[in-house]
């Protein structure tokens, strides 16, 4: 059995990110140490600020990267302060500054929003093929422009890919193969921001779980196929007359969560017996008919999101004993 307690798969994938973010800075921090202290032997006062300013930059995103989990200045400390910095040591230094442009521009992609990386990578190749030309021959720096233009659009696509993989990775562990509605990997995380939003700004929240009556009935006559089918019809039906702000979760079986954003209690009692009303009255394949039973919380200031949702499985299992087809709230 899985646990659905761990960490969800937006922070699997943000982790991951964090650790890319970690890695260019760190090692940037350790190879770039070096030159800084050998600039600053060679009295090049304003290249060695800007890169002990680097250095710093690193070590403090490094700092809140591992003790506060926050990404300082998003990576736009590191972007500006390498591209000053190589900027400066390509023209103080020629040519041996501008080898430094080939990480700058492949970090950068990997440090910013994508958007963000573009504008900032165009300007700073901008600005090294001015500086080169100071330094190379045309021939000499039509080949570096051009060879930095390819590292730029090799990360720029690598970035673009592993960027829309994220995506569709965190889509595939979110979503419910068969009803294509959220599934309960998706509502951890949904409970407990809507419990941070309720403790910070009070935001209101209600819950409903919804349980199908007697469907065992229906796989064990008409065969696990046609309940397939049925369970994709009780999605459809739930999802089409929810609001947009509105999310529906499988939370088992033939059970489903909805979790219902600036929603008081006895709104969500309103909404609830919409709902199974609907369902009551909806002719499903097989010319089935069905009901449902449903659970429904507002979530209370003193309780936590794990509370909540046992106090809604309470209700649901109340709505069950009581006869089924009906609403119970608490
Ligand atoms: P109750 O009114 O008490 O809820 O009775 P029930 O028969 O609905 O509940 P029970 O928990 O006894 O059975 C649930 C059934 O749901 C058992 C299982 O065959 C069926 N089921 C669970 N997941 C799926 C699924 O993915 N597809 C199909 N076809 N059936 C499923
Ligand atoms: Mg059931
Ligand atoms: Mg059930």
């Amino acid at each position: 059995m899985p646990d659905y307690r761990q960490t969800s798969p937006s922070d699997m994938l943000a982790k991951t990110q964090r650790r890319i973010i970690f890695f260019i800075h760190f090692w940037t921090l350790v190879f770039v140490t070096p030159f800084t202290l050998h600039q600053l032997v060679m009295a090049h006062w304003l290249l060695g600020a800007a890169l002990v300013i680097l250095c710093a930059n690193n070590a403090l995103v490094l700092y809140f990267l591992h003790y506060h989990d926050k990404y300082l200045l998003k990576g736009a400390g590191f972007v500006f302060l390498a591209c000053l910095g190589v900027s400066a040591s390509s023209v103080i230094n020629g040519i041996m500054g501008l080898f430094w442009a080939y990480p700058v521009v492949i970090g950068i992609f990997f440090l910013m929003p994508l958007r963000t990386a573009l504008y900032w990578n165009s300007l700073f190749i901008t600005i090294e093929f001015a500086i080169a030309a100071q330094h190379l021959s045309p021939q000499l720096e039509l080949r570096f422009i051009a060879t930095l233009i390819l590292a730029s659009a090799f990360s720029y696509v690598i970035s673009l890919l592993v960027d829309r993989q994220h995506r569709t990775l965190l889509k595939l562990a979110t979503t419910d193969a068969l009803t294509q509605c959220l599934n309960r990997m998706a509502l951890t995380p949904a409970l407990i921001r809507a419990e941070q939003l309720h403790s910070r700004y009070q935001q209101t929240f209600s819950l409903a779980i919804i349980d199908l009556d007697h469907f065992k009935k229906v796989n064990d006559t008409l065969g696990h196929g046609a309940g397939d089918t049925i369970l994709k019809e009780f999605a459809k039906l739930l999802q089409t007359r929810l609001r947009t702000t509105d999310s529906l979760f499988r939370y088992g079986g033939e059970e489903f969560v909805i979790l219902l954003p600036n929603t008081a209690g006895h709104d969500a009692v309103r909404l609830a017996e919409e709902l199974r009303i609907a369902i009551e009255g909806y002719a499903f394949s097989h010319n089935l008919n069905l009901t449902a039973s449903f659970g429904v919380t507002q979530l209370q200031t003193n309780e936590n999101h794990d509370q909540w949702l046992d106090r809604a499985d309470a209700c649901l299992y109340d709505a069950k004993s009581q006869g089924r087809n009906r609403v119970v709230t608490s």
